[in-house]
């Protein structure tokens, strides 16, 4: 998911609208605003996309105030409808708030199942929501203290945007897990899930959200807490690997930069003579660039991408269903024709897509095709926010290199290592997170049963 804040701006909905719409690759599948005039919040969530959602701009007349919290959804925990979808926005005796999360907690269950026991009533299937009954729970005065205590009992990975008629409250779990950074727009607040949303508004970035810090934005200005307990900390490696847009900065580094040298140390693992080195779009494209100027191959764009499918994409009917990717991706038979071809894709998770692409390439004249991915082999899944399928869907979980490289049908199939990984990470002395690829978990989860469903 995706989140955005903005405080202190005439055009708060308006330009959170904006930085929703650059943060769109961070979840497909719903989108809401919540402002605030002072007095009350207002809120317009719906399924779909930004631009489709908040299309009309008379809407905004609807979402008055100088300040506003959003956020773009694609499912972790809770079902895909249209009560799930964010920010949620409760009223209780202290007034109204609302509260955007991206991140996925590991103990929400276990939390719940208490509230429950004590009377609350949930409405949603979200994990988000415990936080904001923790909050009307608790017995402290400050808001700050409220939240506190609140994400005190939280477990798992957290960036949370809260928004009160008169306060925005930004909050990043201890380890860090997801990406948050602070700008400034004029006199005003920003913050966002990736600094892309800050350049597309043209705010300044400040600085990065630290794990485990809490931000409270008043009109008087900005104060920084660490209520919570240190912890080791564990940002999302992933994030650089395939979730991020290339333009953001994350944990210090551009993105670009890093799925680059993903790229070059790939080059360096696993050679090959070839005649050409192509990406599958977008998602190989920086790190395909990095394998063909570390191999001293040329680059080419051997498959085209269709921009415009969305989620709204209809499938025709079964018996002409079979275009299957070519609706998405066609390759450049020029291109490709006689050739020894490097593709280069960020992941395999089920292995349907470089299956399908290698046929593809096949088809379209290529000699031979060289699969190559910038990451290690996804075995693991994450339950930290990212929606990776259950173990026994994850083709590497359960099948070695070569039951892979059979079943993709390409002539040869190298993987990035997790040393190349951490080491073109720069990673250093930090401790990233890459369960997904070697199954250590930094958060265990209290009771095996409690671990979220991802399926
Ligand atoms: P597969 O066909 O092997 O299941 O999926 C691999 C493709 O999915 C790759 O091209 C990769 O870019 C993309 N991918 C990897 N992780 C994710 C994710 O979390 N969400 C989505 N939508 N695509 C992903
Ligand atoms: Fe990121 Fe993988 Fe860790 Fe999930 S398990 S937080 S995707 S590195
Ligand atoms: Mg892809």
């Amino acid at each position: 998911c995706g989140i955005f804040g903005i405080y202190g701006h005439p055009e708060a909905a308006n330009l959170t609208y904006l930085g929703l719409y650059a943060l769109q690759h961070r979840g497909q599948e719903a989108c809401g605003i919540v402002s605030s005039d002072g007095r009350s919040l207002h809120v317009h969530r719906s399924m779909g996309l930004v631009a489709d959602v908040f299309g009309d701009q008379a809407l905004f007349r609807n979402l008055p105030g100088p300040a506003a919290i959003g956020h773009v959804r694609y499912s972790t925990t809770g079902d895909s409808v249209t009560k799930n979808v964010q920010p949620i926005k409760v009223d209780y005796s202290r007034g109204s708030i609302a509260v955007a999360h991206n991140g996925n907690l590991v103990n929400a269950q276990i939390v719940k199942d208490e509230l429950e026991a004590w009377g609350s009533i949930f409405q949603t299937t979200m994990d988000t929501e415990v936080i904001l009954h923790l909050l009307a729970a608790s017995k402290q005065n400050s808001l700050e203290d409220r939240i506190a205590e609140a994400l005190g009992r939280l477990k798992g990975a957290y960036c949370l945007l809260f928004l009160t008629e008169t306060r925005m409250v930004a909050a990043r779990d201890p380890q860090g897990f997801r990406p948050l950074c602070l700008g400034k727009l004029g006199d005003g607040w920003v913050v966002a899930s990736e600094s892309c949303a800050l350049d597309l508004i043209e705010a300044e970035f400040v600085r990065e959200v630290e794990p485990g810090e809490v931000i409270v934005i008043t009109k008087d200005g900005i104060t920084s807490h660490f209520p919570l307990k240190k912890a080791e900390t564990a940002p999302c490696i992933f994030e650089f690997v395939y979730f991020a847009r290339p333009d953001s900065y994350i944990f210090g580094k551009n993105v670009y930069s890093v799925r680059k040298e993903f790229g070059r140390q790939l080059a360096r693992e696993h050679q090959v003579d070839a005649d050409i080195v192509i990406p599958v779009p977008d998602s190989g494209v920086p790190a395909a660039l990095g394998y063909a100027q570390e191999a001293g191959l040329p680059f080419e764009l051997g498959l085209i991408r269709n921009h415009y499918i969305g989620r709204t994409f209809i499938e025709p009917q079964q018996s002409i269903r079979h275009f299957g990717v070519k609706i998405k991706l066609n390759p450049v038979r020029e291109i490709l024709e006689g050739k020894r071809v490097v593709v280069i894709d960020d992941s395999i998770v089920r292995g349907t897509t470089s299956r399908k692409i290698v046929k593809m390439v096949r088809n379209a004249g290529a000699k031979e095709v060289h699969v190559r991915i910038s990451s290690p082999p996804t075995s693991y899944p994450c339950y930290y926010g990212i929606d990776t399928p259950t173990r026994k869907e994850l083709i590497s979980s359960s099948h070695t290199l070569e039951e892979i490289r059979r079943y993709i049908t390409a002539d040869s199939l190298g993987y990035l290592s997790e040393e190349g990984l951490l080491q073109s990470v720069g990673a250093g002395n930090t401790p990233y997170c890459k369960a997904c690829f070697s199954g250590n978990y930094p958060i265990t989860f209290p009771k095996l049963a409690a671990a979220p469903q991802l399926d």
